[in-house]
Parts: C-alpha cells; sequence; structure tokens
C-alpha cells in the first residue's frame, strides 16, 4: 500500500455536515480529524506524528482532545504550534491531568522574545475525576499555566460536557484506567430543526427567509417573539415563534459518536464506558492487538480485537471504526478481518450471552 496522505479520503459523519478521516494509516500514531463543513473549523482527537496533513487542514483546527499523553499521542503538538505563528489564533487543548504542565514544558522549551502581547495563546483544559479545571497559556505570561475562573464540578457522573462549542455541539468524557488515565470522549451534536415543508401548505406560506430567522429564534429559544411570514401571494402574517414552533418545524435529534483508545479490557473500564456511551450512533475504538496475543494486550494496557468487539457489543453501538493497530502485524487488514468477525458475531447475541463472554474474557486474562 502506498504512503499517500490519506487527508483528501474524507468520510460524512451523519451528515455532509461533518467530514472526519485518520491522518494516519492505522498502525501509526492516532489522531482523528473532524471538521464542521459549514464553519470550515476542525478539531482533533488525538495528535499523534501528523506529517502527511496538510498545512491547509491543519490551520482549520482550533480544538484538540488529547486522550493521554504518551508520545504516539502528543508528538504532533510541535506542528500545530508552529504552522500558527506567527499569526496565531487561540486553540483550546483538553486532556487528562496534568496536561496543563507539560504543554507548557513543551512550549517552555523554545525561545519566544519576539512576540507581541498575547500573540500565542492555548487554553488547556484539565480532566480529573471531578472537575474540569482551565487554564489559560500566554506568551505574555512566559506560558505559565493561569488558572481561569471557577473550575467545573463534574462530580455528579460526568453529565455536563467538558466542553460546548459555538454551535451547541457538546463534549462530555470519562476517565478511562490505562497504567494513567485516558481520557474517552463523547462528541454530541446539539438538537437541529427543519421545516416540514408539507406543512407550509396549510399556512399559505412560501419559503423564504424568514424560515432561517425562525429556526434561530428556535434554536435560542426565543419562543415568545414574532416574525413575519412570507405567504403565497406577496403579503406577510405576522405569527408567534412558538405557534410556528408547532405547527410547521421537526426536530432533527442529536447524533453522537465516541472516540475511546488506550485502556485495557476489565470491568471498572466497562462500567464507565456504558456510563457514557450506551447507543452511540459510531465508535472509534482502539483494537491494538489480536486475540491470541491477549496476555501482551493486558500487559501493554490495550484492547485485542475480541475485547474491541465485545465492549461495541455490549454498548449497543450502531457502527464501530478500530484503530491503533500494534505494528507487530503484516499488515492491518488481518486486524480488521478478525475484528469484524468477532463484532458481527458478538453484536447479535442477547444480553446474557454476551455478559457470559464478557465474564469468560474477564476470567481468562486475568490468569
Ligand atoms: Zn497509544
Ligand atoms: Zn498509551
Amino acid at each position: 500500500m502506498s504512503d499517500e496522505p490519506k487527508d483528501v479520503l474524507m468520510k460524512d459523519l451523519f451528515t455532509k455536515k461533518y467530514s472526519y478521516f485518520f491522518v494516519n494509516k492505522h498502525q501509526k500514531d492516532p489522531c482523528l480529524y473532524l471538521v464542521n463543513n459549514l464553519t470550515g473549523r476542525a478539531c482533533l482527537f488525538d495528535l499523534g506524528e501528523i506529517h502527511s496533513l496538510s498545512g491547509r487542514n491543519l490551520l482549520k483546527v482550533d480544538t484538540v482532545f488529547i486522550s493521554h499523553t504518551h508520545m504516539d499521542h502528543f508528538i504532533g503538538f510541535d506542528d500545530l504550534l508552529r504552522i500558527n505563528i506567527p499569526s496565531f489564533k487561540l486553540k483550546t487543548l483538553v486532556g487528562p491531568k496534568g496536561i496543563a504542565d507539560q504543554v507548557y514544558h513543551r512550549i517552555a522549551s523554545y525561545s519566544w522574545n519576539l512576540l507581541e502581547k498575547d500573540q500565542v495563546q492555548f487554553l488547556v483544559k484539565e480532566i480529573t475525576s471531578n472537575e474540569v479545571k482551565t487554564f489559560l497559556l500566554s506568551n505574555t505570561t512566559g506560558f505559565i499555566p493561569q488558572p481561569v475562573n471557577a473550575s467545573k464540578d463534574i462530580s455528579s457522573g460526568l453529565s455536563y460536557p467538558v466542553l460546548s462549542l459555538d454551535n451547541q455541539d457538546e463534549i462530555y468524557a470519562v476517565i478511562l484506567d490505562h497504567g494513567i488515565d485516558s481520557i474517552g470522549y463523547l462528541y454530541k451534536t446539539a438538537s437541529k430543526f427543519k421545516v416540514d415543508t408539507s406543512k407550509l401548505e396549510s399556512l399559505g406560506a412560501s419559503q423564504g427567509k424568514w424560515i432561517g430567522e425562525l429556526i434561530s429564534k428556535v434554536e435560542s429559544a426565543q419562543f415568545e417573539d414574532y416574525i413575519n411570514v412570507e405567504l403565497k401571494d406577496g403579503t406577510y402574517s405576522r405569527m408567534k415563534v412558538e405557534t410556528l414552533y408547532h405547527r410547521i418545524l421537526e426536530v432533527i435529534p442529536p447524533r453522537s459518536f465516541g472516540y475511546i483508545t488506550d485502556f485495557y479490557f476489565s470491568e471498572s473500564n466497562l462500567k464507565k464506558l456504558k456510563s457514557l456511551f450506551y447507543g452511540v450512533d459510531l465508535l472509534f475504538s482502539e483494537s491494538t492487538f489480536m486475540d491470541e496475543d491477549y496476555k501482551k494486550a493486558r500487559l501493554k494496557k490495550h484492547l485485542t480485537t475480541r475485547q474491541a468487539a465485545l465492549i461495541g457489543s455490549a454498548l449497543k453501538v450502531d457502527k464501530m471504526n478500530i484503530f491503533h493497530f500494534s505494528r507487530s502485524y503484516p499488515d492491518e487488514k488481518m486486524v480488521e478481518t478478525e475484528f469484524n468477525q468477532f463484532f458481527d458475531r458478538f453484536k447479535t447475541l442477547d444480553s446474557s450471552r454476551l455478559d457470559h463472554l464478557i465474564q469468560e474474557e474477564l476470567q481468562r486474562i486475568k490468569e
């Protein structure tokens, strides 16, 4: 297989609004690129080596989610930093406890005497078991992490997002055990609204700019407002947002995907996964080792194909996309094939049969 960048092979995620791709082949460093096609803004999940990512795409990145800072997940940080200088725009970086200091040390290893005030700034969010702490790292204060307002309490079970984006998409997190903390992320799109065009008839209304105005008022909960509805005869009728909402709008429910990597198969990791990822539309999961290497997987605190398939089935995910394969295998196809065989079988099982297989696997790796 050629080593050409996969950069161009974007895939639709849910709707044409989002596209994603893995920057590298699955036996290389993890980095999942997600772009919102409407805003042109992108985020990364992990930041391994990214030399095959085009500068054009890298410049669109404004938010980065890091699972943990093993080198294969964080070595690309310098490339992100480098390409954004001199015209740096604030970047948000989310990761495990201690990452603000780690970012500081990475940046502090360079000399920065020629920058202007506040030219390079990172907002860093650290996820701990009971709160999200936010720090600002700015060249003006020598990049030393400065705590930003009150930290967010998430001790009541991660029911609050660790980050909300401008377009109301939300990101939730869970801390998995990889010997060190490894953060799993859930990305949830906001509910959206669209007009049921068949219902426009009953109002005698025609399509026009007013529909956009209506949707934006509904999305910002301004139900008491009135807007001018364009009628078929070219006149306007003034109607309440709440009435229009009930009569002609349809809700597009939120969609979600999970990104989980670098953790081992255990009862407690499974429990945490169930608390956040149950029923997600798509799950990106590591699947580092083949089934026969389950002992190695336990030692290195990673999953096997069988374990990834058991997890996806237990979480009742609609689709699974595996990545982060060991380089010890001659090609990535063999990992994918073995995974698919397991997943196709496990996802059809009833929950008691599946639980039995999970217990069997937990027992096997203990021995
Ligand atoms: Zn890794
Ligand atoms: Zn790791």
